[in-house]
């Protein structure tokens, strides 16, 4: 798609010019014209009064899809150190290597970075392309978007992963958009398909009620990005051996728009629920706020970290950082406990995986009985004190 101004319907209203979101609109005297900063989202058409803005579709040039090889895995850094969800796409990007018989690569963008690189090796990378430059220390959407394109154009993977986090969020589609293919966020699943070799990118769709499987036939790379704490993490190797690529790394003055002036850190606690080992969730069944701390009590005598259902966030009773689920975190600890917790598909999606789940509900059809490895039919507010009792009796 390219997005073209009729020369004969503007009439210089400069509508467009301010509705634009990308500043990519100038006058040049009384008519519109695009730039180069254009992403085609049609804002600028629905908003011309005049119909004076068109979208037209490009003939593609039609590409040679077997130039393109290798799967690609976008090595994640804040603060210089390399984010958990990496070693899970790394971990996954490794059996989709190995189907394709090609190789697992990972793309590091930062500054002064070398230790991180022997760890990505370390993880299962058979090659590190290395973004180095003062300019990648903190993530830009314009500065790691144009250095991810420009190795994309250069080295041509096939497959590329990114996590599904804030900043994975903005940079896939930016990338996407600028190597003109395709990309199916949030997956919770991928594969090979045995036929044709095509990546089959499967994530819940319309409220998670069903799973979309997703390919991306005519365009290459296939891009997802996939649910922190779904996929199991890479094996650490000491030993691994892997290739080190530099790519040359230059910006023009202003060429990346935002500037990182400070970065402020929430004074919030902190949780990492993708992380945990044992969680003690609750849900509408705690009734209020105050419940929240006997589920504290238990989480903490048995070194877990409380979680909650949707409905417990947006009643405002806990904050959405602690939400599990489709819209929350997906988890996978070994001990999952579900108090007062109905199990709404939406609420399953994001635990479903944990290795034993303990659900307490007043409800012997509360569905969370179904995918439960042990229930108790019975009130949370008399199961918590027995189990507290219990495991102090076991300390002594
Ligand atoms: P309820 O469904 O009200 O269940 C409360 C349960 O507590 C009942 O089963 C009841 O029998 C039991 N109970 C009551 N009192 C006691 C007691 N004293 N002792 C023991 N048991 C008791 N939900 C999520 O959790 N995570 C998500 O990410 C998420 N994303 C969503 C996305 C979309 C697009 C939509 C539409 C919904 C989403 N939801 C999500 C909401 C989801 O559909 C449910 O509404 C929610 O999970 C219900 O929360 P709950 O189980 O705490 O509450
Ligand atoms: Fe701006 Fe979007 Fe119109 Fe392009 S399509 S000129 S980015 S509003």
């Amino acid at each position: 798609m390219a997005v073209k101004v009729i020369n004969d319907l503007c009439r210089g209203c400069t509508i467009c010019v301010k509705k634009c979101p990308f500043d990519a609109i100038a006058m040049e005297g009384k008519l519109a014209v695009i730039g180069e900063a254009c992403t085609n989202c049609g804002v600028c058409v629905s908003a011309c009064p005049f119909k004076a803005i068109m979208q037209e579709e490009m003939e593609k040039e039609k590409e040679d899809l077997s130039l393109y090889q290798d799967v690609w895995v976008f090595a994640e850094q804040r603060e210089s150190k390399v984010m958990p969800v990496v070693y899970e796409l790394l971990g996954e990007g490794r059996k989709l290597a190995e189907k394709r018989q090609s190789k697992l690569c990972a793309l590091l963008c930062g500054y002064q970075m070398s230790h991180q690189v022997e760890d990505l090796i370390a993880h299962g990378a058979d090659v590190v392309y290395v973004a180095d430059h003062e300019e990648l220390r903190t993530y830009t959407t314009d500065g790691y978007s144009k250095v991810f394109h420009e190795a994309i154009k250069k080295y041509k993977p096939e497959i590329v992963l990114l996590g599904a986090t804030h900043i994975g969020r903005d940079l896939g589609p930016s990338i996407a958009v600028k190597s003109s293919t395709g990309l199916t966020a949030d997956c919770t699943s991928l594969e090979i398909d045995p036929e044709d070799g095509k990546l089959r990118q499967t994530r819940p769709a319309f409220g998670g009620n069903l799973m979309a499987t997703i390919i991306c036939p005519d365009t290459r790379p296939q891009m997802s990005t996939v649910r922190p704490g779904v996929m199991d993490k890479a094996l650490y190797d000491p030993e691994r051996e892997g290739e080190v690529i530099r790519l040359d790394v230059s910006f023009q003055p202003d060429e990346i728009r935002t500037k990182v002036l400070k970065t402020v850190k929430s004074l919030a606690k902190q949780v990492s629920l993708s992380d945990a080992d044992i969680i003690v969730a609750g849900g509408m069944g705690i009734g209020n706020k105050e419940g929240f701390k006997l589920l504290e009590e238990l989480a903490e005598k048995l070194g877990g970290t409380v979680a909650a259902s949707r409905a417990c966030v947006d009643a405002g009773w806990i904050e959405h950082q602690y939400q599990v689920g489709q819209t929350g975190t997906t988890v996978k600890p070994t001990l999952y406990f579900a108090f007062g917790i109905s199990g709404a598909i939406q609420h399953i999606a994001g635990m479903k995986d944990s290795d034993y789940i303990i659900a307490v509900n007043k409800n012997q059809d509360a569905p969370i009985f179904e995918v439960a490895d042990y229930g108790i039919v019975g009130d949370l507010y008399q199961v918590i004190p027995g189990l507290l009792d219990e495991i102090e009796r076991i300390a002594l």
